[in-house]
């Protein structure tokens, strides 16, 4: 059996045809317009999905489902997206109007959960039953994986993550709150802590990387230049390092899962990632000594993690 997995972003949608093993079969993708309606926009993606089935000779019938991964405020319970900010969705039925277009059962969740379940089901994962997944982007997106299950929360908006406040009266954040993990360890926060330390040392090797232009500083810059042993660069990296074990640290004593799986741009930097992580949680002996290991990992699914973890909500029924 097959399953389409419709990864939406707000520039594109990414679909693919993907099989039980976690092999995309076949590749699609739809700009997103934003001058077109909500409506229109995902009725255009529902015929599509048709069009593509007829024409790369399948039936509906090869296929288990859609399943659809959406950033912002998703209602998996009744498959609605009550808010996307990247999209401008309001009160979308997004799972009403595929089912209704194509004819197949249709899951949604948040990009980050679907994720989480296509890293359980095909990734970094796999021989794991307890899990806990952050995508280190704009903001920080997770996922909870508990007892071979996605956890989905009331309403199916469980699993934020980012939002943890890991800093009394802290930075601010795009919730509205103060002190969100989010607001230190995204992205978009390493980034700008890259180039507050850039306009404080002139003479730093963080300039020379960008070429003295401060607006090619990307989620990489700090790890790269510190690679090079540039201390403002390598103290960049020390704090941020430093408040995302504070962060892994706290969901490691709450969940106790097998395994982090860490996503998003920065994961590409890998062990220099995911080592301090373990130091710290070890030097901490996670909260309580005699814990058990828990790993820390990178995605292993890269470009195609949004499709396969859309995939993944379509091939995992869900418990009534
Ligand atoms: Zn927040």
């Amino acid at each position: 059996m097959l399953a389409v997995g419709i990864d939406i972003g707000g520039t594109s949608m990414k679909i693919g045809f993907v099989n039980e093993k976690g092999e995309i079969l076949h590749r699609f993708r739809l700009g997103v317009n934003h001058e077109d309606g909500q409506v229109k926009m995902v009725k255009e993606l529902g015929e599509l999905v048709n069009q593509e089935i007829e024409e790369q000779g399948y039936k509906a019938s090869d296929f288990v489902g859609i399943g659809v991964g959406c950033p912002g405020c998703i209602n998996s319970e009744t498959g609605r997206c009550d808010f996307s900010g990247n999209l401008n969705w309001h009160d979308l039925d997004v799972v009403g109007l595929l089912n209704s277009i194509t004819g197949l059962d249709t899951r949604i969740a948040n990009d980050a959960s679907a994720a989480m379940l296509g890293e359980a089901m095909f990734g970094a994962g796999k021989e794991y039953k307890n899990l806990v997944l952050l995508t280190l982007g704009t903001g920080v997106g997770g996922g909870v994986y508990i007892n071979g299950r996605l956890y989905e929360g009331n309403e199916g908006k469980g699993g934020e993550l980012g939002h943890m406040i890991i800093r009394m009266h802290g930075r601010q954040c795009t919730c509205g709150s103060h002190g969100c993990f989010e607001a230190y360890a995204s992205a978009s926060a390493l980034i700008a802590d890259t180039k507050k330390a850039m306009k404080k040392h002139r003479d730093s090797k963080l300039w020379d990387y960008v070429h003295g232009n401060i607006d090619d500083v990307n989620g990489a810059t700090a790890f790269e230049v510190a690679k090079l042993g540039d201390p403002v660069a390598e103290e960049v990296v020390k704090n941020y390092s430093y408040y995302l074990s504070i962060g892994v640290l706290n969901y490691c004593n709450i969940f106790r899962p097998d395994a982090v799986i860490l996503g998003g741009g920065i994961s590409g930097q890998r062990e220099y990632l995911t080592r301090p992580i373990e130091e710290r949680l070890a030097a901490r002996h996670y909260g309580f000594p005699m814990s058990p290991k828990v790993r820390v990992f990178v995605s292993e699914l890269g470009n195609d993690a949004g499709i396969l973890g859309a995939a993944s909500l379509a091939f995992e029924k869900v418990k009534k």
